[in-house]
């Protein structure tokens, strides 16, 4: 009946089960993290017009040919030209320049801008002094000093953001730039959420004698909001079969994507939640070849993926880590959140051969990473993940690592 599958296989397996979510529409303050559904194609220029990157002078480059110290060329301001006004209808001749703020348009014949520092005509920050009748300037300017042209950021037609990318800040901005209020995204996994067990009591009821609090419905309540979806968090499920049959149809009832629930798949539970899943659709009870976390249910209830993880708080993060991020990953496109680095170790360990996630500390020495194991890897000892910065991957079939060799670390936090 519960095969042993190496983790490799059994994520494989999944994954198969697994396709990208749809489109929907948010708005842009809701968009950072989300991944763009569609190519963005950019129907203006960026800068869309030439402009001055510059408080100064709007001039014809030719006019300064030869302007030095001992040879001072004057020029006539004709114009002011305040940023957000349109391209002035005068255009500049000869001699002639406009006075320019940073992000107005540049005048016809102009095809260049004199930082008014640079001009005997500056002025200090608030003042509005009168045009003035003269500038005299002491330095040629090439064509196309402190001039944004049109286009220079991004030209109209050009794909400025491919289907798949991820959303970040400059995403954002990219994208209110081009005009867009709303944006198409990949939908977000809907993920139902249960903690099976008659121990178990909520946050915020009393601790009565045998009992403990729930502590996987929020351990991976951040877990699946951290991988970008919904989570949606179903009352406890108590061991009796009534109560696992209509908590398990309310979480159906939410429409999730994914069902996810924890505890009550090991083998000598009370068999009341694997009654009800095997009711509810296929679900395969798995031996994994991992450390911790071996027990694990996969299927699909009414044809919506179903994960049961272990119960344990330890095995139920690492169970997530290892197989429910890259599901949530898959169904929405993102690219994850933590990377995966290598670490040489820092003492001798064994191992059972079975592919186990040690929680580490990590330290940086020379560029590379060392990493020592933080005390108790019980699975039941959350305090574990607290004070780890990451999961050292020791691979099947090794029983024995030696201090200085390289594991790879899966990182629970940022670390440099
Ligand atoms: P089980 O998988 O039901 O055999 O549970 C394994 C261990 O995990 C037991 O010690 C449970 O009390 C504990 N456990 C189960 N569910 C939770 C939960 N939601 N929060 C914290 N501990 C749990
Ligand atoms: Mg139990």
């Amino acid at each position: 009946m519960s095969e042993l599958l190496n983790v490799d296989s059994a994520l494989e397996r999944i994954l198969s089960h697994i396709t990208r979510l749809p489109a929907e529409t948010v708005a842009l303050t809701e968009a950072l993290g989300r991944v763009l559904a569609a190519d963005m194609r950019a129907e203006i220029a960026l800068p869309p017009f030439a402009n001055s990157s510059m408080d100064g002078y709007a001039v014809r480059a030719a006019d300064t040919l030869g302007a030095a110290d001992d040879t001072p060329q004057q020029l006539h301001p004709i114009m002011d030209i305040p940023a957000g006004a349109p391209v002035p209808d005068q255009s500049l001749a000869e001699g002639q320049a406009a006075r320019i703020m940073t992000g107005a348009p540049l005048p016809a014949g102009a095809d260049a801008v004199i930082p008014m520092e640079q001009t005997d005509q500056g002025w200090a920050a608030g003042e509005n002094p009168p045009l003035p009748e003269a500038i005299t300037v002491r330095q040629a300017v090439a064509a196309g000093a402190y001039v944004r042209p049109v286009g220079e950021d991004v030209q109209v037609g050009q794909v400025v953001l491919n289907a798949g990318t991820l959303i970040r800040p400059q995403e954002l901005g990219m994208l209110a730039s081009l005009g867009h209020s709303a944006v198409s995204v990949v939908r977000r996994p809907r993920v139902a959420l249960l903690s099976t067990g008659d121990e178990l009591v909520d946050v915020n009821e009393a601790l009565t004698p045998g009992k403990i609090r729930d502590s996987n419905s929020y351990t991976l309540f951040g877990l699946i909001m951290l991988y970008g979806g919904t989570p949606i968090r179903i009352p406890i499920v108590r061991d009796t079969l009534d109560d696992a049959r209509r908590r398990f149809e309310e979480a159906l009832s939410h429409q999730p994507d994914v069902v996810i629930s924890s505890a009550g798949v090991s083998v000598g539970t009370f068999d009341v939640v694997r009654t009800v899943l095997t009711e509810l659709g296929q679900v395969n009870f798995w031996r994994v070849n991992v450390r911790p976390g071996k027990p694990l249910a996969f299927g699909q209830l009414r044809g919506v993926p179903f994960f049961g993880l272990p119960g344990n708080p330890v095995s139920a993060m690492v169970t997530f880590d290892v197989f429910v991020r890259p599901t949530l990953l898959k169904l929405t496109g993102r690219p994850d959140a933590l990377p995966t680095i290598e670490a040489a170790l820092a003492e001798d360990l064994r191992s059972d051969g079975r592919r186990s996630y040690l929680r580490v500390t990590l330290d940086s020495a020379d560029g590379r990473y060392i990493a020592t194991t933080t005390g108790t890897q019980s699975s039941g000892a959350l305090s574990s993940m607290l004070r780890a910065d990451g999961l050292l991957i020791i691979p099947e079939g090794v029983t024995q690592a030696q201090a200085g060799d390289r594991f790879k670390v899966r990182l629970l936090r940022g670390f440099a």
